[in-house]
């Protein structure tokens, strides 16, 4: 177990073009999803992307507490996104922070545009994410968990939202930053996390860290939507794997 921090390496990419992990700058990093991994929750989803490890477990449409959140012409999503203590390097405290309340709200914002909540008034859809082990992106791979544990709840969704980013370092564009990637560039590399309706082809999530010209936009933003469409495919399989061998009836 090493005691001081990984140091950084010299170069980030490799001679031949590629990125430290083998990738290509189009490539994301390793996606495994499972579906309907919590017996307790409504829905849920594990999200292995890279090193990341999230669950996320979702109720609902269900009673508002505190009451006074509850609003009579539609429902509300409450997500609540948390890192276990043991989810970094540096061990995180447990008092969530304000990036916990930040990421929280941003998640929301990002499943909210697909749900038909105004169906449900007066009642709440409730998502707890933990971040079991983060490795860079925990915030747009929370989204594809939310948004899988949302729909193995069975209510309808006019899409699924995959989260992924996209990123410039050492001036060149490349999806799905790992960790290690962000933190190579001294001073911080841009990084443009996104969450994509794939179907509506839309985006309901940007954010943008870091400086960029109008015509890098316009590429990480094509870029950034094939992504998008290979994390739906994911979500896609791993519900589809779930419904096509659950026994029907019981
Ligand atoms: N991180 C950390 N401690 C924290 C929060 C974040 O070490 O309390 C690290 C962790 O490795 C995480 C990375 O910072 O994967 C990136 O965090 P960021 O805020 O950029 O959000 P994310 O990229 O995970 O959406």
């Amino acid at each position: 177990m090493p005691l001081l921090p990984e140091s950084l390496p010299e170069t980030i990419f490799k001679d031949d073009g590629t990125r430290l992990d083998g990738r290509k700058f189009n490539e994301l990093r390793d996606l495994h999803i499972e579906v309907g991994v919590l017996k307790n929750a409504d829905g849920s989803a594990l999200v292995c992307h890279g090193k990341n490890r999230i669950i996320a477990g979702a109720y609902g449409p269900r009673e508002v507490h505190p009451r006074h959140l509850a609003k009579s012409d539609t429902g509300i999503l409450q997500i609540s996104y948390r890192m276990a203590t043991f989810s970094v390097g540096e061990r995180k405290s447990p008092v969530p922070g304000r990036r916990e309340k930040e990421i929280s709200m941003v998640v929301g914002k990002a499943i909210e545009p697909v749900l038909f909540l105004e169906q449900y008034p007066n009642t709440t859809i409730d998502v707890f994410i933990t971040v079991l082990t983060a490795d860079g992106g925990t915030r747009c791979a929370s989204v594809t968990a939310a948004a899988c544990a949302i729909a193995d709840m069975g209510i309808p969704m006019k899409d699924l939202v995959a989260g992924v980013a996209v990123g410039k370092i050492a001036n060149r564009i490349i999806l799905d930053v790992s960790d290690k990637e962000d933190k190579w560039e001294k001073g911080g590399a841009t990084d443009m996390p996104v969450a994509v309706m794939v179907n509506q082809k839309q985006y309901s999530l940007l954010q943008l860290d870091g400086s960029i010209t109008v015509e890098q936009f316009e590429e990480m933003l094509d870029l950034v939507f094939e992504g998008g469409k290979l994390v739906y495919e994911k979500q896609k399989e791993a519900l589809r794997r779930k419904y096509s061998t659950e026994d029907v009836g019981r």
